[in-house]
């Protein structure tokens, strides 16, 4: 699938849902980076930088960490040079003033952003797989307040987006091998209509 492999993706879904995993498949398919805002914050928090000092607690409550924050290191990261053709983010946006932002950063550019992959499962299977990851930020009261913020803050995002013509739907109760063979089948739509990133 040659002509994916200089797409902007972004995965929505809901914490649970699988799209760390579906995002790690489909970059290593596209031979692209995969961009993670969680892994990068936890990896902050961890070496006890300055970004982790400010987002360690908001994460280890279930919260989100501010919009500047995340965009600032999203737009450093995306100027690398394994970024120019193309990559996968997951987890970000994760607000409409995130989506705002990043429409605004990539038009500075002249880019767009391809495709936007929505993994759907619903919240009673969520909270099973949730419960059973161990992740430090995957307690009961925790698990609530993470989907609280998905539904408030992440979920205005998928009209957002389907106003835009990026949505696509993914349904992830199935397998994660259907799951991923369901995303190429959409990536390889996409990439038989897509154009030409700038027309200006
Ligand atoms: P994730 O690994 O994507 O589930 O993210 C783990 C945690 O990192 C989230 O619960 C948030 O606290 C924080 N985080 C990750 N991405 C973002 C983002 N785009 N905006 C705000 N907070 C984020």
């Amino acid at each position: 699938m040659m002509g994916a492999a200089g797409m902007r993706i972004v995965f929505i879904g809901p914490p649970g849902a699988g799209k760390g995993t579906q995002a790690v498949r489909l970059a290593n398919q596209l031979q692209v980076p995969h961009l993670s805002t969680g892994e990068i914050l936890r990896e902050a928090c961890r070496l006890q930088t300055e970004i982790g000092a400010q987002a360690c607690q908001t994460m280890a409550a279930g919260g989100l960490v501010s919009d500047e924050l995340v965009q600032q290191m999203v737009a450093t990261r995306i100027e690398e040079k394994d970024c120019q053709q193309g990559y996968i983010l997951d987890g970000f946006p994760r607000t409409l003033r995130q989506a705002e932002m990043f429409d605004a950063l990539l038009a500075q550019r002249c880019a767009v952003l391809d495709v936007v992959l929505n993994i759907r499962v619903e919240e009673h299977e969520l909270l099973k797989r949730l419960a059973g990851r161990g992740r430090q930020d995957d307690d009961t009261m925790v698990i609530k307040n993470r989907l609280e913020q998905y539904e408030i803050l992440t979920h205005p995002l998928l009209s957002y987006y389907l106003d835009r013509g990026k949505l696509h739907a993914v349904d992830g109760h199935a397998s994660p091998d259907r799951v991923h063979a369901e995303i190429l089948q959409i990536m390889h739509q996409v990439s038989e209509s897509k154009g030409n990133s700038c027309s200006n």
